[in-house]
C-alpha cells in the first residue's frame, strides 16, 4: 500500500516547487517558506526552517504559544473561531464546539462503531458507507471542512509572524491513516488554499526531528513512542536509502493523557468524600477538579507532591508515588501494545536502534522509564514533544523544497493518477509526488441492483472533477453475478513501476471475473504542461472542492430515493397510510432539493427523509423474525 513507505525526495521537476500563486490576488510570486504541520487530534502546530540558523522552529505568532487546540466554534452569526478560544465554548456551548475531529476524518458513520458517544456534537447518521457530516445549528459541515478552519488558522498565524504569504505544506498524519484518511487530509489543505506538497507520517516526521534518517547512507531500525491527550501509538520503522518504510504500528485511538487526569479525579472523589458531596451539589466544580487533576500531573513530571484547594477550602493533594501507582495499568497497556508491534515486525527489542518519544504525556516519568526500560535502552526525548511532530514536519518541507542539496534524490510521480467515481468525481488512488515503484489500491462497489459491467475509467491530474484531468484509459469489467447493489467488491489497483508504467486492474472478489489495462501516464506530457496542471488545480481550488461537496451530496440523496423507493415497493403494506404519505412526501422534497446545487439543503431533506423512515426498516425486520419464528416448534 502506498501508505506504508515514505521518501525523503525532492520533486522531479524543481523549477515546479518555486513558483507559487497568491491565492488572493492570482497572482505569480517567488517564494520561499514550505511550513511543516502537524495536524493533531488535540493540538496542532505549524513550524518553518528559519531562514539563518537552517533550524527548524514551531511558530508562535504573537507570543499566543506554538500550540493551537484543534477546536473549532461556530459562533452565533456563523462565524468561527479556532484555537484556545474555541476551547472556551467546549463547556458552554458544546453543540455549536467541534473537537477531535481528525478522528472523523476519512471516517463514515458505520467506521464510529461504538465511539458514536464521545463526541459532543450532532454526527449525521445516515447509515451508510458514506464519509460522515456533522450537523452546526442549519449547516452541514465535513471533517475535512472542519480540518480545513484549523489548517485556515495555522496558515494565517504562520503567514502574520513571518511576514510572507504561505501557500505550501507538508502535513503530517499517523502511520495508520488509510487512504482515504490521507485523500481528506489533502483535501483539507486544498480547502485552506494550501498546496500539500507531501502527506508525512508523524513517526517519519519525529525521526527527522532527532536527524535520524536525513543521512541517506544511514541503516536504522527505530521505534516511535507517541502518547498525546487523547490517543495513543507505537510505530517501529525501518530506514535504508532514504526511505522510511512502517513495519508495523500498533496502539489505541482512545487512550492518552485524559484517561491519567481521569485516574486522579476518581482517586480524589474516592479518598475524600466532601469533593464527592461538593460535585454533586456545584456541576461548575466538575470542570474546575478536571483542570485541577491536569495540573497535579503536570507538576507531578518534575515534583514529587501536589497540593492545592478545590473551591474554597476542600484540599486536592496527591504524591508522585499514589500517582504513579494508578496510572501504573495505563502505562503497562503502553507497553503491551510495544510488544505487539515488535512481534508483527518481527523484531527484538536489542535489535532496535532508537526510541523517539512524542506526545505531551511522554514528560510523565514513570512512561519514560517503562519505555526505555522495555528497549533496553534510554529514549530520546531532548526535543520538546508536543513540537517534534512538527518540527520534522518542516525539515521534511525544506528537503522538498530542494534546500538540501546532500539528500538523495528519488523519482516521484508529478500528477495524482485516480479513477472516476459517481458524479464525475475524480478519485485519486496514487497521489502526486510518490516514490516510484508504487502499488495501492481501493475497493468499490455497485449502485444499482443487478449491475454486472463496470466502467473504470481512469485519470491523471489534481482536479477534483474528472473533466478537468487528462484521462488515460478505460475498460470494461465485465460478467459480475447479478448481486443487489452494495454488494459486489471489486478491488482496483494501480501498479507504477520504476519506469513510470501504470498498470491498472480491477477484480471481482466473490466471482473472481478480473480485467486489465496497461498505461503510459507521463507519455506525450512536457513540464510546463505538467506545471500548468498543477497551477489550474491551486488557483481553482475552492471552486473544485465546492463542486465536489455538492455532487457528494447529491450521490448521497440519489442513493436514499433510489433506496427508500425500493423500500416501499418491496414493504408497503407493513406501512400506514399516514407514513406512506409522510414518505411520499420527504421524497419529493428530497426530488425537489436535488436541482438546488446548495449542499446544506440537499442534506437537510436527506436528514429528513433518513430521520422519518429508519425505524421502518426495524419494524419489517420485527415481522420478518416473527414470521421465521412462527414456523418453527420448540420441542
Ligand atoms: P499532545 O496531544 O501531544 O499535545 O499531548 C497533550 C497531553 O500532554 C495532555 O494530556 C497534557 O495534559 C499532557 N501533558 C502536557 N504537559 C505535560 C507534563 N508536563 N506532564 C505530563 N503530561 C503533560
Amino acid at each position: 500500500m502506498s501508505c506504508c513507505s515514505e521518501a525523503v525526495a525532492l520533486p522531479k521537476h524543481k523549477d515546479m516547487a518555486k513558483v507559487a500563486i497568491n491565492l488572493s490576488t492570482g497572482a505569480l510570486q517567488q517564494e520561499e517558506v514550505i511550513v511543516g504541520i502537524d495536524l493533531g487530534t488535540t493540538n496542532s502546530l505549524v513550524a518553518y526552517i528559519h531562514p539563518e540558523t537552517k533550524k527548524p522552529v514551531a511558530i508562535n505568532d504573537l507570543g499566543r504559544g506554538t500550540i493551537v487546540p484543534s477546536v473549532v466554534h461556530f459562533t452565533p452569526n456563523g462565524e468561527t473561531i479556532v484555537g484556545n478560544d474555541a476551547k472556551e465554548y467546549l463547556t458552554t456551548d458544546p453543540s455549536n464546539t467541534i473537537y477531535s475531529v481528525k478522528r472523523l476524518l476519512g471516517k463514515s458513520y458505520k467506521d464510529l462503531g461504538e465511539h458514536k458517544d464521545y463526541f459532543g456534537y450532532k454526527i449525521i447518521d445516515d447509515d451508510s458507507e458514506g464519509l460522515v457530516k456533522i450537523r452546526v445549528g442549519d449547516k452541514f459541515y465535513s471533517p475535512i471542512e472542519l480540518s480545513a478552519e484549523i489548517l485556515k488558522e495555522l496558515r494565517e498565524r504562520a503567514e502574520h509572524a513571518l511576514k510572507t504569504p504561505v501557500n505550501r505544506a507538508v502535513i503530517t498524519v499517523p502511520a495508520y491513516f488509510n487512504d482515504s484518511q490521507r485523500q481528506a487530509t489533502r483535501d483539507a489543505g486544498k480547502l485552506a488554499g494550501l498546496e500539500v506538497l507531501r502527506i508525512v507520517n508523524e513517526p517519519t516526521a519525529a525521526s527527522l526531528a532527532y536527524g535520524i534518517g536525513i543521512d541517506p547512507a544511514e541503516e536504522k531500525t527505530i521505534a516511535v513512542y507517541d502518547l498525546g491527550g487523547g490517543t495513543f501509538d507505537i510505530s517501529i520503522l525501518s530506514i535504508h536509502q532514504g526511505i522510511f518504510e512502517v513495519l508495523s504500528t500498533h496502539g489505541d485511538t482512545y487512550l492518552g493523557g485524559d484517561d491519567l487526569d481521569r485516574a486522579i479525579i476518581n482517586y480524589w472523589i474516592q479518598e475524600n468524600e466532601l469533593i464527592a458531596d461538593t460535585l454533586n451539589r456545584d456541576k461548575n466544580l466538575q470542570q474546575e477538579l478536571r483542570l485541577k487533576a491536569e495540573e497535579a500531573k503536570k507538576t507531578l513530571s518534575s515534583n514529587e507532591v501536589y497540593t492545592s484547594n478545590l473551591g474554597d477550602n476542600i484540599e486536592c493533594y496527591i504524591t508522585r508515588h499514589t500517582f504513579e501507582e494508578l496510572i501504573a495499568p495505563i502505562v503497562a497497556k503502553t507497553i503491551d501494545s510495544c510488544r505487539m508491534a515488535m512481534a508483527d515486525a518481527k523484531l527484538k527489542p536489542e535489535q532496535i536502534d532508537a526510541v523517539i518519544m512524542v506526545g505531551g504525556s511522554t514528560r510523565v516519568p514513570l512512561v519514560y522509564e517503562a519505555v526505555s526500560e522495555f528497549f533496553g535502552k534510554p529514549a530520546n526525548n531532548t526535543l520538546n514533544p508536543d513540537e517534534v511532530v512538527a518540527l520534522g514536519a518542516a525539515i521534511q518541507a525544506d528537503i522538498l523544497a530542494g534546500n538540501r542539496k546532500d539528500i538523495l534524490l528519488l523519482d516521484v510521480t508529478p500528477l495524482t493518477l485516480g479513477i472516476e467515481t459517481m458524479g464525475g468525481l475524480m478519485d485519486s488512488i496514487i497521489p502526486r509526488n510518490s516514490k516510484i515503484p508504487t502499488k495501492a489500491g481501493r475497493q468499490y462497489t455497485t449502485s444499482i441492483d443487478g449491475q454486472v459491467n463496470m466502467k473504470i475509467s481512469v485519470y491523471q491530474g489534481e482536479r477534483d472533477l474528472v473533466k478537468e484531468n487528462r484521462k488515460l484509459a478505460e475498460f470494461d469489467l465485465k460478467g459480475i453475478p447479478a448481486m443487489p447493489a452494495g454488494f459486489p467488491k471489486v478491488d482496483v489497483n494501480f501498479i507504477l513501476n520504476a519506469d513510470g508504467i501504470l498498470k491498472v486492474e480491477a477484480i471481482e472478489l466473490r466471482s473472481g471475473v478480473r480485467q486489465e489495462v496497461e498505461v503510459k501516464p507521463q507519455y506525450g506530457l512536457t513540464d510546463s504542461q505538467v506545471e500548468q496542471m498543477l497551477m489550474d488545480s491551486i488557483t481553482h481550488a475552492r471552486e473544485d472542492v465546492s463542486a465536489r461537496m455538492v455532487i457528494e451530496a447529491r450521490t448521497t440523496a440519489e442513493q436514499m430515493l433510489y433506496q427508500v423507493e425500493r423500500f416501499l415497493e418491496k414493504n408497503g403494506e407493513h406501512l400506514t397510510e399516514e407514513e406512506i404519505n409522510l414518505t411520499r412526501e420527504n421524497l419529493q422534497k428530497l426530488r425537489d432539493a436535488l436541482p438546488s446545487g446548495d449542499k446544506d439543503q440537499i442534506l437537510k431533506a436527506v436528514d429528513i427523509l433518513e430521520e422519518q423512515t429508519s425505524p421502518f426498516a426495524e419494524r419489517v425486520m420485527q415481522i420478518s423474525i416473527k414470521k421465521a419464528m412462527a414456523g418453527k416448534k420448540i420441542e
